[in-house]
């Protein structure tokens, strides 16, 4: 099959715009790329455009590398994908339904309300690794994925795909996000729609080694990048404005966890050689 130039949609990455105009784009494309619907993407100008369109970055190099067309892009961006989820599982949910929120096998209930909210999944010292949004009805999602030793790898800021690896592959597919590394491993799992949200794979680690390792089924938390499992504290899941937390608070004194959260866990203990 022969390339054709001509047809190759001359994509502009939008650097520069505003929150409105970010959150206008989310809405008009039903908070996922116009091609598959997925909830990390990247703004763009489209040709001769001046309002920006969210696609994900297969779809991206999909475009660039003229395996689809510009008139695609142009249906695509009169129809977005998540347009003909409305009733099916999309973004938008229903107020009077709950979140169901899974880290590994534990699972905890998002109570949004109608003007809006953040549910924060994971959190490590001060850090939302891992939070949900509610806009007007639609949900969507930030997340910092870092490696095992807390390097950041990604940031998604409200769905925004603001940095990541070169090379990184990422799918959508029937709900779930994959995120693969440059010799196609899984780094990232989660299935991410309006009624649910299961993550199972992922590291959320903080540059000093705290945080959370999810493994399918396992949570495991990390202290100083060891595994700090025996501070986990487990509370039955209710209504709570959280769901994981690590607080080292022997390197954070001063902070003040917000909200409540379902799992805490804490480091309280003197480090070995601190009373020296
Ligand atoms: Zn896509």
């Amino acid at each position: 099959m022969q390339p054709i130039e001509a047809h190759k949609p001359d994509l502009t990455l939008a650097t520069d715009l505003t929150d409105q105009q970010k959150l206008e784009a989310r809405q008009q494309c039903f908070y996922g790329c116009v091609f598959c619907g997925s909830p990390v993407f990247r703004y763009y100008f489209p040709p001769d455009s001046l309002s920006a369109v969210l696609i994900c970055p297969l779809h991206t190099k999909q475009l660039r590398s003229t395996l689809l067309s510009a008139s695609t892009l142009v249906e695509r961006i009169n129809q977005p994908f998540n347009q003909q989820r409305v009733n099916k599982p999309g973004f938008s949910f229903d107020p009077n339904r709950r979140v169901q929120v899974s880290v590994g096998m534990n699972t905890v209930y998002a109570d949004f309300v109608p003007s809006g909210g953040e549910q924060y999944c994971i959190w490590v010292n001060g850090q939302e690794l891992f939070t949900l949004h509610s806009e007007s009805g639609w949900l969507c999602f930030s997340f910092i994925l870092s490696d095992t030793t807390g390097q950041v790898l990604i940031r998604v800021e409200k769905g925004e795909l603001q940095r990541s690896p070169d090379q990184w592959e990422y799918s959508y597919e029937v709900n779930t996000l994959k995120i693969r590394d440059q010799q196609r491993r899984l780094q990232f799992t989660a299935q991410l729609c309006n009624d649910r949200v299961l993550l199972t794979k992922g590291h959320f680690v903080d540059s000093f080694g705290d945080g959370f390792v999810v493994e399918g089924n396992r949570v495991i938390a990390m202290l100083d990048g060891q595994k700090g499992g025996q501070y986990m504290h487990r509370i039955e899941p209710g209504r709570y404005k959280g769901g994981w937390a690590l607080f080292n608070k022997i390197r954070h004194p001063e902070l003040v966890m917000p909200g409540n959260f379902a799992f805490v866990c804490a480091a309280k203990r003197k480090y070995p050689g601190s009373e020296r």
